[in-house]
């Protein structure tokens, strides 16, 4: 046993070789010292396992890969097969070349982040964004945060901390990764007055509420976001909320989640209330995503009158939830898309639910004939794209799917995950599908050939 272990190289030996220098030289001798330690580390568990000591060019392979996979950025661009527009998981929201242009000038450069040119003094990083926001919504005051998780907590710990704030027991939502209305609720110091029941509430649950209730700061209103309670079901409207707050001088916080600008109903789609008629309808303050439906970059608004907005300006929750200048450059330059009227043409998230089928199939048959021209099965079938990041819930617009013969799609699917680049496909009916929607023209090229070499992986395991 011992001689084994003894013929095991030492650090100092294998970064002796030359080959090791060459490494040395391109990722650093920090680097390479701590992954060939991690790389003898497992020869010499291996050996006391009863293995032979790998041959030093095996060595060398392994403290490659180790090396090659220590520093790759694990934050990489994928391809989204998948048709869900809106993909958490995947990063949500595309950027217009607007934004990404906006967002690479102030990253490389000094910026006006809190500059005020003209008077050639400091100036405030709140006007930036907030402005636009205005003139589109016909909000007196905005502030931008970082997430919408933010703007909630925020608006509650601002309005509400210490005191009561009523909700629907239809709203008490989780949105998924950690957001539970309950728990935001309880971070910012309000105390839940839940009314009604899953199903149904009505306007006299949340009065009997209020009357019964020592302090009630607001009334919160939340979107359903990521579910849909069919069946025997009610809650009042904002209005309705509106009404009766001003009755009781309550104000509503009326938690939007995806931030529509634009009429989804205009796509084929259900209407999801959008950002105007919030404000229009009464709710005092309204808050949503950056990248949802807005299709801006990651960031929480937070808008509606000045008298509950302004305060959360000097919150220290602000302070501490402040976007940086690159978020802004962003959501400045997806907002101007939409002050130009150009929305829906500009913004990748609308242009995608504005394709219309006809030319999704389009795609799809130059996809097929694509991967045919290579020897690659693939067949149309319909089917539906999803819009997905908590918004129309159960919504799709139809669609026309690329399927790709494999007798396991799974392992495909694998195999397109390990590509470069990494595709995301979907599989439906036990077969891996493609769907165009969701993939950006000057990624098609690079995704059929990743399709081909994904196959062609999987005709040599076979
Ligand atoms: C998505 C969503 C949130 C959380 O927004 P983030 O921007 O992900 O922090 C909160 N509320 C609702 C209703 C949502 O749909």
């Amino acid at each position: 046993m011992n001689q084994v272990l003894r013929e095991i190289p030492s650090v100092d030996r294998v970064l002796g070789e030359p080959e090791v220098a060459m490494l040395v030289a391109r990722y650093g001798r920090s680097a390479t010292v701590s992954a060939l330690r991690s790389v003898i580390e497992d020869v010499r568990a291996e050996a006391l396992a009863g293995a032979a000591v790998p041959a030093s060019n095996e060595l060398v392979r392994r403290l490659t890969a180790r090396l090659q996979r220590n520093l790759a950025p694990s934050l990489r661009r994928v391809i989204n097969a998948t048709g869900v527009v809106i993909h958490t998981n995947l990063g949500r929201a595309l950027l217009s070349s607007e934004a990404c242009a906006a967002m690479d000038a102030v990253a490389r450069g000094y910026s006006t982040l809190e500059y005020d040119l003209e008077a050639g003094q400091r100036g405030h990083r709140f006007v930036h964004a907030e402005r636009l926001l205005c003139e589109l919504t016909g909000a007196e005051s905005a502030l931008v945060v970082n997430n919408n998780a933010g703007a909630v907590l925020l608006s509650l710990s601002g309005m509400a901390h210490g005191r009561g704030v009523v909700i629907s027991r239809g709203q008490l939502v989780e949105i998924g990764g950690g957001f539970r209305v309950p728990d935001v609720m309880a971070q910012s110091g309000a105390a839940l007055i839940e009314v009604g029941t899953t199903n149904r509430t009505h306007l006299r649950d949340y009065e009997t509420a209020i009357l019964e209730a020592e302090d009630v700061a607001l009334i919160l209103a939340a979107h359903h976001s990521n579910f849909r309670i069919v069946g025997f079901t009610g809650e009042p409207s904002i209005r309705d909320l509106v009404g009766l707050g001003e009755r009781y001088e309550l104000p509503i916080l009326h938690d939007l989640g995806s931030g529509a600008l634009l009429d989804t109903a205009a796509y084929g789609m259900m209407h999801e209330p959008t950002v105007q008629e919030s404000i229009v309808d009464g709710a005092a303050v309204v808050t949503f995503s950056g990248d949802k439906l807005l299709g801006g970059p990651q960031a929480g608004i937070i808008l509606g009158r000045a008298e509950y907005v302004e305060p959360l300006k000097s919150h220290p929750l602000a302070r501490a939830l402040r976007p940086d200048k690159i978020c802004l450059a962003g959501l400045q330059a997806t907002l101007l898309h939409y002050l130009r009227g150009e929305a829906a043409e500009r913004v990748p998230v609308w242009r995608m639910i504005a394709t219309t089928s006809a030319s999704v199939e389009q795609r799809a048959r130059r996809w097929r004939r694509a991967l045919r021209r290579a020897h690659v099965d693939a067949v149309l079938v319909t089917g539906r794209s999803t819009v997905g990041g908590g918004s129309l819930p159960g919504e799709t617009l139809p669609t026309t799917l690329v399927a790709v013969d494999d007798d396991s799609p799974d392992r495909l699917a694998a195999a397109l995950r390990s590509g470069d680049p990494p595709v995301v496909a979907r599989i439906e009916s036990d077969r891996l599908v493609l769907d165009p929607r969701t993939v950006v023209e000057e990624e098609e090229a690079g995704l059929l050939e990743a399709v081909i070499a994904a196959t062609r992986l999987r005709e040599g395991e076979r």
